[in-house]
């Protein structure tokens, strides 16, 4: 086997080892250094000019769910608020590598949702006529398309789950996460902002019933504005501050196999048989199913899941067969009942919470940040992000994303 040629990337940036000692006070504290933490740090300073900014992480910068998702871009949702905000997201993202002046590998390959029933056929044929209403690019590709796309799916009828056709995004594709992390945290710093890890929020201080501080294994440190940014831990985090959110916590899992020649020119995503799979710029097959179904908050997930997915994957693309697994991980991720996130003030004067986004959020990072940074420094919603208020629990105004059918990853 030849292994590719590995692409240059920067070397590691200084401010991963520079790490600031808090200080007593802050106009804007960032609970949670993942990409949407970072990015909302970004956008604070550059958009609003709020430099005086913390972002405060428990571990390592980005080492959460950031670190551990299989890097998937797309904005082809069904419901108008989703695409609205993802494919502000997407805009954002193809802008991203100049503006942050770093190649962090985005690709823009196209990502392909296959049909595998009569009802997948609806599904997705219905999908791709909502995104181009919403000025999204889509297209449906009959079986044969499907095959010129990627050579490697086996389009055969024979399979147990036969492909029936599938929806593409050609502006689609991926990006490397570690990277796009690093680009947006060191714009941050050259900024002004503290980015602080091995910092830990344990509670919030509170003045009747506003947010005034963290409490932290670092000490207490004041705020002006809090914004949770911490993804799988944020309903545990904002229950300390007295707030009560719709968001439960499960694994998901991933797995790479050892390098490869390039051979899977595009992403492939299925629903039905439950697997997903790109090749990193490296050579890995990157595969991915869905979550595991019981609550939890430890990196890792159970192998039966894993088993399943490589079962799907072998009977989609037969030469996956002769793959060896390198390694799998887990993260911890928060789903909502509607498997839409949340970008929202909270009930406590101050206090602002982005989480929710399930197992789908890095293809947000930009617009998430972009969003929660104008939520926080005007106290208002942007209109991307006003429909995914928490309120709309109680209001029943819900963006059902299961439903549709299009949400995973
Ligand atoms: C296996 C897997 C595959 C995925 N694949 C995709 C994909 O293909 N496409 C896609 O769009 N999305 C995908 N996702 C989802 C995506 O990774 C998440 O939705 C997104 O990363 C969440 O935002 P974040 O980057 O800010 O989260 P994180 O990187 O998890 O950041 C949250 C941070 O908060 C910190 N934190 C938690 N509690 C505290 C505390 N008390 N004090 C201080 N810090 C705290 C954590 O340590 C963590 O670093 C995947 C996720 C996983 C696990």
């Amino acid at each position: 086997m030849t292994v590719q040629p590995q692409p240059t990337l920067p070397e590691h940036p200084d401010f991963l080892w520079r790490n600031p000692e808090p200080r007593s006070s802050y106009d804007v504290v960032i609970v949670g250094a993942g990409g949407h933490g970072l990015a909302t740090a970004y956008y604070l300073a550059k958009e609003h000019g709020i430099t005086n900014v913390a972002v405060l992480e428990k571990g390592w910068l980005a080492g959460g769910n950031m670190a551990r998702n299989t890097t998937i871009i797309r904005s082809n949702y069904l419901w108008d608020e989703s695409a609205a905000i993802y494919e502000h997201a997407l805009k954002l993202w193809e802008g991203l590598p100049e503006e942050l002046d770093y190649d962090f590998l985005f690709s823009q390959r196209g990502v392909l949702n296959l049909a595998h029933t009569l009802q997948d056929v609806r599904e997705g044929m219905r999908r791709a006529n909502a995104n181009r209403l919403n000025g999204i690019d889509a297209d449906w590709l009959d079986p044969d398309q499907v095959a010129e796309v990627c050579p490697i799916l086996n389009v055969s009828p024979d399979t147990r789950y036969p492909v029936l056709g599938g929806t593409f995004q050609p502006r689609a594709g991926i990006a490397k996460h570690d990277h796009v992390a690093w680009a947006l945290a060191r714009r941050a710093d050259e900024m002004g902002v503290d980015l602080i890890q091995g910092c830990e929020v344990t509670g919030f201080v509170k003045d009747g019933e506003r947010v005034v501080g963290v409490e932290t294994n670092l000490g207490r440190i004041n705020a002006g504005r809090v914004g949770l940014a911490a993804a799988g831990h944020s309903s545990v985090l904002a229950e300390r501050a007295g707030v009560r959110l719709p968001v439960q916590s499960h694994p998901l899992q991933a797995l790479v196999s050892e390098l490869h020649e390039p051979v899977h020119p595009t992403v492939v995503m299925s629903n039905h048989v439950h697997v997903y799979v790109s090749q990193a710029h490296k050579g890995e097959l990157v595969m991915g199913a869905g979550v595991d179904s019981y609550n939890g908050y430890g990196q890792r997930g159970s192998f039966h899941v894993i088993e399943e997915q490589m079962a799907a994957a072998v009977e989609l693309f037969p030469i996956f067969a002769r793959a060896h697994v390198l390694r799998t991980w887990g993260g911890i991720v928060d789903v909502t009942p509607d498997a839409s996130p949340i970008i929202s003030a909270t009930p406590v004067e101050n206090l602002f919470v982005n989480c929710g986004w399930g197992t789908g959020g890095f293809k947000a990072t930009p617009a998430a940040g972009w969003t929660f940074a104008h939520t926080i420094a005007t106290g208002e919603a942007h209109p991307l992000n006003a429909p995914f208020a928490l309120d709309r629990f109680t209001t029943g105004a819900l963006i059902d994303e299961h439903g549709a059918a299009a949400v995973a990853h």
